[in-house]
């Protein structure tokens, strides 16, 4: 089972992405956390990325679309599974399309592009609030969920800062970039009756609890198409 988490900055994908991952044993991939990664490495790659992140600007299709995919791939591969959670990418209808004439050629497909609905006068605070850990990616928020008072993380002990385009002055652009060059993508995944939309402004648990709803209806389809296919996941508990 493959699906895209869909929705602005600050609509909880990472948060809801990371669960599903959890929850359905299948790999979780985060362009963005796979951008931030090369620049703290200093890569090539990063160094390339880094002034459109800096900037609130998506990364180049030509750029973002091989690196994602080698991702997914590796990703998959590490865990023997042909599912994911796809958070952050695709983003535009381009990368969308690139995703899924890779996917067709081995036979899957993104089953469900998971809508997360969130109105931007609730992004903004939470976004300007969000503290990121910078080795794990855990997420607090100053308001509601605080970092521990010595800065580093309660997962892993890295660095909790605050991102670079969180800054105030960069948020407003980044939502306008969204609703521009990613909104297009659930006309392309509704017209497709790949689109279910999630009210994304409910308590976490709350979402988490409709994002696995319908993740599992995807999955109860994909086992009647396929029986056997299904079967053999479940016997490894995963819904691959
Ligand atoms: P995120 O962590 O998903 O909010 O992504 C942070 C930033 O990384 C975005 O504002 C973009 O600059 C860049 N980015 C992440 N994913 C993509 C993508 N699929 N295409 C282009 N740029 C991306």
């Amino acid at each position: 089972m493959i699906v895209l988490l869909l929705g602005p900055p600050g609509s909880g994908k990472g948060t809801q992405g990371r669960r599903l991952s959890q929850r359905f044993h299948i790999p979780y991939l985060a362009s963005g956390d796979l951008l931030r990664r090369a620049i703290e490495q200093d890569s090539l790659f990063g160094r390339e990325v880094r002034q459109y992140i800096e900037r609130g600007l998506y990364v180049p299709d030509k750029i973002m679309v091989p690196a994602a995919i080698e991702e997914l791939n590796k990703l998959r591969r590490e865990q023997g599974v042909r599912g994911a959670v796809l958070d952050g990418f695709p983003r535009t209808r381009d990368q969308a399309e690139a995703l899924d004439s890779a996917l067709t050629a081995e036979g899957t497909r993104v089953d469900r592009a998971l809508l997360l609905n969130v109105p931007r006068e609730v992004l903004i605070p939470r976004l300007a609030g969000r503290r990121v850990c910078r080795s794990c990616n855990a997420s607090y928020h100053i308001d509601h969920k605080p970092p521990p008072a010595d800065g580093r993380c309660e997962v892993c002990g890295g660095e909790v800062i605050q991102r670079v385009d969180d800054k105030p002055e960069m948020v407003d652009g980044r939502l306008t970039v969204y609703f521009e060059r990613t909104l297009p993508l659930v006309a392309y995944y509704q017209q497709q009756g790949r689109l279910v939309q999630i009210d994304g402004n409910l308590s976490e648990s709350d979402v988490t609890g409709s994002l696995v709803g319908a993740a599992e209806a995807v999955a109860a389809a994909a086992a009647q198409r396929a029986p056997a296919v299904a079967s053999e996941g479940a016997s490894r508990g995963a819904h691959a």
